[in-house]
């Protein structure tokens, strides 16, 4: 238990994006704390991630924006949705409302890696799968499969999308079989000279959509194919996909669709897997962050974007709690960010409708698409330390 006067000690389970992104932010604001990721290493394993304006603007503000820029591959004008036949339906929104572009693919494992090398090493401790959690009114202590157990003032629970810890706040919401697997994977830029650089292209067909970025400074082009399942798929990161049926998927679709699948050699698949929005995130000293509380599809590029918002917001409900207030800022945490990752949530799943073209009237959906510059304008403007500062100020 934290004596008065001390920092309070803030134990995060789970080294992803969201975990490390939390670390980052409640170091930057002075508060001792330590992750606790299972794997032995961190994070080599994923494709790409898009990094969007309103948490780009967040990881600048501890200065590892311009990392974040060397590792990624700029996405700007030029990005656009088209229909299956390659007809162009509207431009894909990269820049904020003032016109800042901050938009990057960057692969997974380069962010985790830019995030934990901002951190002293002697934060992250791996090889930690968290096996059990126990609270009372002073005091948290999570156990690992390994024997330790750690003490805390404050616990969160950024273990992704199959958080061990959840259950300790809330009834988990079963995961709903959206109906689609997403094939995905990277292609050498050196492979495909002929594509196009420094934009997201998104193809929409019928139960099916084709998504394209660059990584890695452009010398890798992230592909993600969603077709509809025809049997029960996994919910994993790691399974390896057929090539011949992916690129079967796509064969009669605008030339630079199956012209890019030709030369896949490897490809990952990942089932789709919806939840419903959680009653609660919190309970006492542990809260949800991430994943963990929020799975969404990903038809918004959001699922990385909004744990990092989660993660500074977080950061400024704890940073002047003492131990005994760290109940009261967790709630308060929630209160912030429970709407906003629910309309996220919500609005993934409707996208996913769209990009699946789910409409009697292509016109329609083509004009929804459009439109969809408000929603995202939204998300892009959004500043979640700004909003989180402000609800403090009326607490
Ligand atoms: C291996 C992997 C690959 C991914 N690849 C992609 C991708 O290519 N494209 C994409 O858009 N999204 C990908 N994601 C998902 C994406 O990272 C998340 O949707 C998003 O970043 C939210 O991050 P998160 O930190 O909440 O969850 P995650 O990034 O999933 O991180 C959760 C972390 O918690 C760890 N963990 C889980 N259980 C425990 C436990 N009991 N104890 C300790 N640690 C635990 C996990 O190993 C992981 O490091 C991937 C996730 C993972 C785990």
């Amino acid at each position: 238990m934290t004596v008065a006067g001390d920092p309070i000690q803030i134990v995060v389970v789970g080294g992803g994006i969201g975990g490390l992104a939390a670390a980052n932010a409640l170091l930057h604001r002075g508060m001792d704390v330590h992750v606790y990721e299972q794997a032995p290493e961190l994070g080599e394993i994923g494709a790409g991630v898009l990094i969007t304006p309103n948490s780009l603007r967040l990881l600048d503000r501890f200065g590892i924006g311009d990392a974040i820029a060397a590792v990624g591959a700029t996405v700007g004008e030029g990005s656009r949705y088209y229909r299956e036949d390659g007809a162009t339906v509207a431009p894909i929104l990269t820049v904020d409302s003032s016109g800042w572009n901050g938009m990057f693919g960057v692969h997974r494992a380069d962010l985790v890696g830019v995030l934990a090398d901002a951190l002293p090493a002697d934060r992250v401790h791996t090889g930690h799968r968290a096996v059990s959690f126990a609270q009372d009114e002073r005091t948290a202590v999570v156990g690992f499969d390994n024997g330790a157990e750690v003490r805390a003032d404050a616990v969160i629970a950024a273990d992704g999308i199959h958080s061990v810890l959840q259950r300790y706040v809330v009834e988990p919401s079963a995961p709903v079989d959206s109906g689609s697997v997403a094939y995905r994977g990277l292609v050498p830029a050196e492979r495909v000279p002929w594509w196009p650089k420094g934009v997201s292209q998104l193809w929409m067909g019928e139960q099916r959509h084709f998504l394209v970025y660059p990584v890695r400074r452009g010398t890798l082009i992230n592909y993600v194919g969603f077709v509809p399942s025809h049997q029960q798929t996994v919910e994993s990161w790691t399974a390896e996909g057929d090539v011949q049926t992916l690129r079967a998927e796509f064969a009669t679709w605008d030339s630079p669709v199956p012209r890019l699948l030709a030369e896949v050699e490897k490809t990952h698949w990942w089932g789709l897997y919806d939840r419903d929005p959680l009653a609660t995130w919190t309970r006492g000293r542990l809260t949800l962050l991430g994943d963990a509380a929020h799975p969404m599809l990903p038809h918004l590029g959001q699922g990385a974007n909004q744990s990092i918002e989660d993660a500074v917001a977080l950061s400024v409900f704890l940073a002047d709690a003492t131990a005994e207030d760290v109940p009261e800022a967790l709630r308060h945490y929630e209160d912030l960010r429970r709407g906003r990752t629910t309309e996220v949530q919500l609005g993934a799943r409707a996208n996913g409708r769209r990009y699946d073209s789910h409409f009697q009237d292509l016109a329609e959906r083509d004009a929804e698409i459009a439109g969809s510059v408000r929603f995202r304008s939204w998300l892009y403007d959004y500043d979640a330390e700004a909003a989180a500062l402000e609800a403090l100020a009326v607490r």
